[in-house]
């Protein structure tokens, strides 16, 4: 049978790489990997898609996830994804920002250089998605670290323009934190001193561990219907 809609993130058999596709497919009505983001509309569409479906992935409570108020999630849908069923991607409690992803999201919103809702959406967003666990990009269901480099050299560039020595951005975020608000992470005032180096500066780049297990998955499959796996919404 086919189903109408991206499998739920209970579906243990589904992979977490596979969810996010065939949501992003849902909503876009094309597979990530043929995004084209050329101009800068069709960019900032391919990143609300590519957070809101990493974050559905994860479970239902969507806004929560993507650290935005239920009826922002809402019109962001309407506005950007009309086709899109809007009543199973709100569903689920919201939950604030906690107080860490709150100071990300205030320092991205005091340097934005897009005006619009979308900029302020995107600080929510990145922002909440900085607190998991992977790269940022990786946690924000990106394809690659360019596009979050991207992403925020549009939408906050006089913070982005800072990253001079392209350190990763979360740390960086946190670098800045530390900078402008007294937030507590570096142990040295002086990067080459510090022992933590290598998480600040480390390799950032590669492709998306969530492609891999996608991949992996795919590969595990043979033989096996995808369709009876997960619908028409998968990708093939
Ligand atoms: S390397 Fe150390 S001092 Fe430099 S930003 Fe990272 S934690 Fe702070």
């Amino acid at each position: 049978m086919t189903r109408p809609w991206a499998p739920l993130a209970s579906e243990p058999e589904v992979p977490l790489a596979a969810r996010a596709a065939a949501t992003y497919h849902a909503l876009t009505g094309i597979d990530p990997v043929d995004a084209d983001i050329a101009d800068d509309d069709s960019f900032d569409r391919h990143i609300l898609a590519s957070i809101i479906a990493v974050a559905r992935a994860g479970g239902l409570d969507v806004a929560a996830r993507v650290g935005l108020a239920e009826e922002d999630l809402a019109l962001l849908l309407a506005e950007r994804f009309p086709r899109a069923m809007m009543s199973m991607l709100t569903r689920g409690a919201t939950d604030s920002l906690d107080e860490e992803a709150a100071m990300v999201r205030d320092l991205l919103l005091g340097q934005r250089s897009t005006a619009g809702e979308t900029g302020g959406w995107l600080a929510c967003m990145v922002a909440r998605r900085s607190i998991e666990p992977n790269h940022l990009w990786e946690d924000l269901g990106l394809r690659n670290r360019g596009e979050l480099s991207r992403l925020l050299m549009r939408h906050f560039a006089p913070l982005a323009s800072r990253n001079t020595r392209n350190m990763r951005w979360k740390r960086f975020f946190y670098r800045m934190l530390c900078e402008d608000d007294g937030f507590v992470m570096c142990t040295t005032p002086v990067c080459t001193n510090c022992s933590d180096f290598d998480l600040c500066f480390g390799e950032e780049s590669g492709e998306s561990r969530m492609a891999d297990r996608r991949r992996e998955w795919l590969s595990r499959s043979v033989g096996v219907s995808i369709e009876g796996a997960v619908g028409e919404a998968v990708p093939g």
